[in-house]
Order: structure tokens, then C-alpha cells, then sequence
């Protein structure tokens, strides 16, 4: 195809992807969509933690006189809600909680929703019983939720952080210290008592600062194999193969206890050192690989995940190159996934993306439509794999409209010569909601959950 019609094709999918927003959104004016889709939280409509720290920072800056505290809550066990009931009855949840939350928190309280379960919010007190008083009224509020036909019950684990005379807040990034210290707290609970409250100590502070000083505890992490690496099989919907895996990275650590991504990744993104652990993971996958290789075993494409903290890092491809040489890894095997919105972030992702094509790796975008879909750079670098978030497959998936919007990136994916792997699928009514559209490949807890290392190999590649 000529680079005219490719420019034509690639418009016309855009003005195609375009009408059908209007008509869906056909009420709502562009201005609003946009804002709200950068400052709300599209599963529960709480501000998102962007908008938050915007708002609180006005808030406190202008009241420095009326007390406050900061309020780091998350759902107990929400992950075992998510494996029993599945995704969308988990968002349901959160959706019901955050619903709750905004009737009942008390008057000029903010709250937004930082992550998965967690939750943020300013409560104007300072003294531990009132606080205590008002957060418990809530949990009782909170303690059985219907969803659905089913009632949950639910508790919380809270930690509060009580601002102080002398807390400064020169800038709104500042207010992160505080948020950690609220939810430090809240680390500190590692009993199963129901709705426990913990407040900041001093004491948690410097265990924070030699955790922030963290490349002792985090060298001592990655030799004594703290970090273990599991593994999702993604298949070829038509003859249900295994057409290959995502590493996906779990820390066992003594001290934390067991983590999942969600819970260490972004504090380790803010300080690079997830640059430490992603190259950790690519070296026992490579492992894994090469022994594989040697067995005269046929191992399967292997995906990674990639933080956006490499397109700053100077020597990223260097160290790749080192790796996949030391196994001698042919590039085929190894893919590496980034989330669209790095894309969006970073000045020099195209850039990026260009070196990664010059040296012939494989590189997926992940969450792909997630909220900052970057059709533009498809138009100027290449990507192996589309990586559809599961936001496509809501509830209303088999909807007409959703049907209009995958079928045209399946199309585009398929003219820019880029295949595509839908995830998260949950049931047989997304399974069969994908065929229709023309997906290919698959990944998602009904066909299996991440697994070990050593159940992986022996279920998908051959006996051990
Ligand atoms: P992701 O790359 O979008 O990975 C998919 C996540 O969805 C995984 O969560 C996986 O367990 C979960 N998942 C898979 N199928 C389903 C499903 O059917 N339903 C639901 N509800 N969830 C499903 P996990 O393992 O907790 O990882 C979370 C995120 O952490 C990953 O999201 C990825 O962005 C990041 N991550 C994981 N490992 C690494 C790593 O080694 N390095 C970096 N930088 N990030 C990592
Ligand atoms: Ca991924
Ligand atoms: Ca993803």
C-alpha cells in the first residue's frame, strides 16, 4: 500500500472511530469528555488522584487554619472479591463503595480513587477519636453491600495521617509526602481484625526513608529471589493453542508479606528502581527461555512488561541487547508490552519506539484503548502486537456500537500489518462477542490465571 493510502485509510478508521463517539456521546460537549476523562475515574466517578492532589492542594492552601487529615483506605481481601466473582462484579464493588462513600464521608471531605481498591481522602479533623467516629460510621454503613442478587460483606484497612501545624505544602506534589505517610500506615496492618484505623507514627517514617533508600533492601530482594515471576498463557481463539505468555512479576517479600504489581510498582516507578526489577524479570524469562532451548523443548514468545522509566534511561538498549545476547535469545521470542499511555507521557517515545524497530524487537501497546488511544503515533512507529484493554469487553460488549469499534481496529491493525490479543477475557459471552469481531488472540482468566513458572512449563510447553 502507497504511503497516500495509507494516510487515507488510516483518516478514514479515525473519522469511522470518531462518528461513532458522537453518536454514543452524541449529548455530552468534546470539552467535557475530555476533562472528564482526564481528571474522573471511569469505574467509580470519584475524582482520579490527578485531580485530587489539584484540588486538595487549593483546599489546603487556603484553609491552612482548619484541621485535616489524609485517609488511605483499601478494601480487605478485594482480590479474593475479583477471583470469585469476577472483573466486572469487582468494579461493581468499587462503583457501590465509592457511591457510598461520597454520601456518607462528612462535609467538605474530598476523596478520589488512587488505584484497583484504594482510596484516598481529606477529612476535615485532627483528633483520633473524631476521626475514628467518623470513619467506623462509615464502615458500618459499608458493612454489607448488594450487588447484584449477592450480598458482600465488606471490611476495610485504613491508615490516617494527621497534618500538622507545621506541615508545609509549598506545591501540590508535596502533598504525596503526606499520602505516603497515610498509606505507610496503612501497610502497617498485618492482622485480619476487621476495619482496623492506624494512625501515623514517627517511627513508620524512618522506616519509610530507609525504604526510600531502598537499593540495599532492594539488591537484598532481587539476590535472595524475593521476586518471583509468573506466567499467563494467551491463546489462538480458533484452535485454542498457546500461541505465548505474559511474565507478570509477584513480590514475596519477608517484611511486605505477598505483592502483587499493583501494590510495589508505582512506589518502585518513583524512584527508578522498577528499572532494576523489570530487567530481573527479562533475565529469568531469558533463563527460562534458553533452558527450554537447551532441553530441545519449543518454547513459546514470551512477553514482558516495560515501565516508561526506561525511555529516560540512558543505557535501555544496551542492557536489553547484553541480556537476550548472554542466553542468546533469538528476538522472536521476547516481546516487549509498554501501556499506551507512556506513549502519551514521554516526549521520546517515538524515538523510543524507532531504536526498539532499528534493533528488531518485538513491542506490544498495552492497554490499548484504555483511555488515551494513541492512534497518531501508530502513524509514525510500528508496534507487533495491539494489546485491546479490557475496557472493551463491558458489560454492553455485545452492543451494537462496541461491535462498530472493534471491528474497525481489527481492520486498521490488520492494514497496518499489527495483530491484536483482546485481555482480560473473563466468560464464553466475551469469547464469542471477540469471534464475531474477528479477534484472533486471547488472554484472560477464562482460559487461565497467571501461574508459575513450573505448572506453566509443565501444562503448556512440555513435562519438566
Ligand atoms: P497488565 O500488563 O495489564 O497485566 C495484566 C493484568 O491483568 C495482570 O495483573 C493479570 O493478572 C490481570 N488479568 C489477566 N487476566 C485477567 C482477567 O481475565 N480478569 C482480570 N480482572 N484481570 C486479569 P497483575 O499480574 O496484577 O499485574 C498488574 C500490572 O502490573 C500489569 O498490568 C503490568 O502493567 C504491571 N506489571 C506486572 N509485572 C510487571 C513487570 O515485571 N514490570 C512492570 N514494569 N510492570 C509489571
Ligand atoms: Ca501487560
Ligand atoms: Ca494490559
Amino acid at each position: 500500500m502507497g504511503s497516500i493510502e495509507f494516510i487515507i485509510l488510516v483518516l478514514l478508521i479515525q473519522l469511522n472511530l470518531i462518528l461513532v463517539y458522537l453518536l454514543i456521546k452524541s449529548k455530552k460537549n468534546h470539552d467535557s469528555y475530555i476533562k472528564e476523562s482526564l481528571f474522573i475515574d471511569k469505574i467509580t466517578k470519584l475524582w482520579n488522584i490527578d485531580k485530587f492532589i489539584i484540588e486538595a492542594y487549593k483546599t489546603l492552601s487556603i484553609n491552612v487554619s482548619t484541621p485535616y487529615s489524609i485517609v488511605s483506605l483499601n478494601i480487605s481481601k478485594f482480590r479474593y472479591v475479583i477471583e470469585t466473582h469476577g472483573y466486572y462484579f469487582g468494579d461493581k464493588v468499587l462503583k457501590e463503595v465509592a457511591e457510598l462513600f461520597l454520601e456518607n464521608l462528612p462535609k467538605d471531605s474530598l476523596s478520589a480513587r488512587y488505584s484497583a481498591d484504594r482510596f484516598v481522602f481529606i477529612i476535615p479533623f485532627d483528633q483520633e477519636d473524631d476521626i475514628r467516629y467518623q470513619l467506623n460510621k462509615l464502615y458500618d454503613l459499608l458493612e454489607y453491600v448488594k450487588i447484584e442478587d449477592k450480598i458482600i460483606k465488606l471490611s476495610f484497612n485504613t491508615g490516617v495521617y494527621i497534618f500538622k501545624d507545621h506541615d508545609y505544602i509549598r506545591h501540590s506534589k508535596d502533598l504525596f509526602v503526606y499520602i505516603d505517610k497515610a498509606e505507610l500506615s496503612r501497610m502497617e496492618i498485618t492482622s485480619e481484625t476487621k476495619n482496623q484505623i492506624i494512625f501515623f507514627e514517627d517511627f513508620m517514617h524512618e522506616m519509610f526513608l530507609s525504604e526510600k533508600n531502598i537499593e540495599e533492601n532492594l539488591e537484598n530482594a532481587l539476590k535472595t529471589n524475593e521476586f518471583v515471576v509468573h506466567y499467563q498463557p494467551k491463546f489462538d481463539l480458533m484452535n485454542s493453542e498457546v500461541i505465548g505468555a505474559e511474565a507478570l512479576v509477584r513480590w514475596n517479600s519477608k517484611r511486605l508479606g505477598y505483592l502483587y504489581p499493583n501494590d510495589f510498582i508505582p512506589f518502585l516507578e518513583k524512584s527508578d528502581n522498577i528499572i532494576e526489577v523489570d530487567f530481573y524479570v527479562l533475565n529469568q524469562v531469558c533463563k527460562l527461555i534458553r533452558g527450554l532451548l537447551d532441553r530441545g523443548l519449543k518454547p513459546i514468545p514470551i512477553s514482558v512488561n516495560q515501565s516508561r522509566n526506561h525511555m529516560l534511561s540512558p543505557n535501555y538498549f544496551e542492557r536489553i541487547n547484553s541480556i537476550l545476547s548472554k542466553y542468546n535469545i533469538p528476538k522472536h521470542l521476547i516481546e516487549f508490552e509498554i501501556t499506551e499511555r507512556v506513549f502519551l507521557e514521554l516526549d521520546n517515545a517515538a524515538e523510543f519506539m524507532n531504536e526498539m524497530n532499528t534493533l528488531g524487537y518485538l513491542v506490544s501497546m498495552d492497554d490499548f484503548g484504555s483511555g488515551y488511544s494513541s492512534l497518531n503515533l501508530l502513524n509514525q512507529v510500528s508496534f507487533t502486537t495491539l494489546k485491546l484493554d479490557r475496557c472493551f469487553l463491558s458489560d454492553k460488549a455485545d452492543d451494537g456500537k462496541s461491535k462498530i469499534i472493534l471491528k474497525s481496529i481489527f481492520k486498521m491493525a490488520e492494514y497496518l500489518d499489527m495483530s491484536v490479543i483482546c485481555e482480560g477475557v473473563e466468560s464464553i459471552k466475551q469469547e464469542e462477542l471477540l469471534k464475531s469481531v474477528g479477534c484472533n488472540y486471547v488472554q484472560g482468566y477464562y482460559y487461565s490465571k497467571p501461574i508459575p513458572e513450573h505448572e506453566f512449563v509443565s501444562k503448556y510447553i512440555g513435562a519438566i
